[in-house]
């Protein structure tokens, strides 16, 4: 039997070891550990690949996510509208800022944000819509986009899945206010711990953010306080994991997508399972491969006893875990993310994964489907 992993961050490590390994080691030389030329250069080198005036490093996705928010003003009596399908970084962020969630259902073919369920959710209180590129594939921006341009709304997008994906020829990232970055460990720009950045055209929301995520200092004088702020801070061995990985991002994204294409001709035809689509006109960045069927819990067990990982993005919808019984919802209030639930089952998928092995996970997932 096959044991295969959801990801293999040691394949990937082995693949590049001279690299990380020089990288760690001058970083330890120069015991630049926190901020220093290392973050410094990342933020400057992610900047310019990215193609954004600024990169605001900070110490992982979810307080970039919070600090964008709170730096906007958003806060106590604003409502800010996310996805009823995400990781609960999306949502708690807007919480902490005392501003009040408001969850809106998905696209059934694509999962992310349906705009006009956003439309629908838009009060005089909302400040920002955040659009989270969920598993790799960008959400509807332009629609997205047109309601904040009417309803003069922020746009955040939480590309904490999505690095180099594109919608209709453009970066996700580059649509909004401010976009978000996750660098943990799994994601397909990984750090070897926590990370994570904000990207942004705004030269004040910049500073804003910067001086907020650290401390509130000035950028002339780190004792002269301009505001109170936090403590969140990239490291120099992250940055300078970061840079050494930056190089392979492309190749990696295109073995992603060989992986897909070869999950996709296997698994295409089989009866009871449903595979992931690409909105036209966009680049998905395969973040997660996840196909749909009737009992994705079942499948996934029979799974296990042939060795291979499978997760749920996600088991639960935000609206429905105990953390938001306040909101009061109700089942079929987010008939989309609830289906999706239970339908959605992710295989493993990363760059090293070999066509055996791709096939070995088809295999098993049609015998399983085949007989619950
Ligand atoms: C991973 C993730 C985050 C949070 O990132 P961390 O670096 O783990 O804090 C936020 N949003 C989404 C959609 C994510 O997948």
């Amino acid at each position: 039997m096959k044991r295969v992993p959801l990801f293999d961050l040691h394949a990937q490590y082995l693949a590049i070891k001279p690299q990380i390994d020089e990288a760690i080691a001058a970083v330890i030389a120069e015991s630049a550990f926190i901020r220093g030329r290392f973050v410094e250069n990342f933020e400057k080198t992610y900047a310019a690949d990215y193609g954004v005036k600024h990169c605001i490093s900070c110490a992982n996705g979810t307080d970039s996510i919070y600090i964008v928010l709170k730096q906007l003003g958003i806060g106590a009596g604003d409502e800010v509208i996310t996805t009823a399908n995400s990781w609960i970084a999306s949502s708690e962020t807007i919480t902490q800022t005392g501003a009040r969630v408001v969850f809106a259902d998905t696209e059934d073919a694509y999962y992310t944000l349906d705009p006009a369920i956003v439309a629908a959710r838009i009060t005089p209180r909302t400040k920002a819509i955040l659009a989270v590129h969920l598993l790799g594939q960008a959400a509807d921006l332009h629609p997205l986009q047109s309601l904040c341009k009417m309803h003069g709304l922020h746009l955040i997008e939480d590309c904490a899945q999505a690095h180099y994906a594109t919608y209709q020829g453009q970066r996700v990232g580059t649509f909004g206010t401010a976009a978000t970055f996750s660098f943990y460990p799994g994601k397909n720009l990984g750090a070897y711990g926590d990370a994570g950045a904000i990207v942004t055209n705004d030269d004040e929301l910049a500073a804003r953010c910067r001086s907020f995520a650290r401390h509130g200092s000035s950028p002339t004088d780190k004792h002269d306080h301009v505001m109170e702020g936090i403590n969140s801070r990239m490291d120099g061995l992250q940055a300078a994991v970061l840079l050494a990985k930056l190089p392979h991002i492309r190749e990696w994204t295109q073995a992603r997508r060989r992986i897909a294409a070869a999950y996709d001709s296997a698994l295409s035809g089989v009866e009871g399972i449903r595979l992931p689509a690409t909105r036209s006109g966009c680049e998905h960045v395969w973040h997660v491969y996840s196909v749909r069927v009737a009992q994705a819990k079942a499948v996934q067990k029979k799974l296990v006893e042939a060795g291979i990982a499978t997760t749920q993005h996600y088991p639960t919808p935000l609206p429905f875990l105990k953390a938001y019984q306040y909101l009061g919802s109700r089942p079929g209030d987010f008939p989309c993310a609830e289906r999706h639930s239970r339908e959605m089952l992710s295989l493993p998928i990363y760059p090293e994964m070999s066509e055996d092995t791709v096939s070995y996970v088809a295999n098993h997932l049609e015998a399983a489907v085949r007989e619950p």
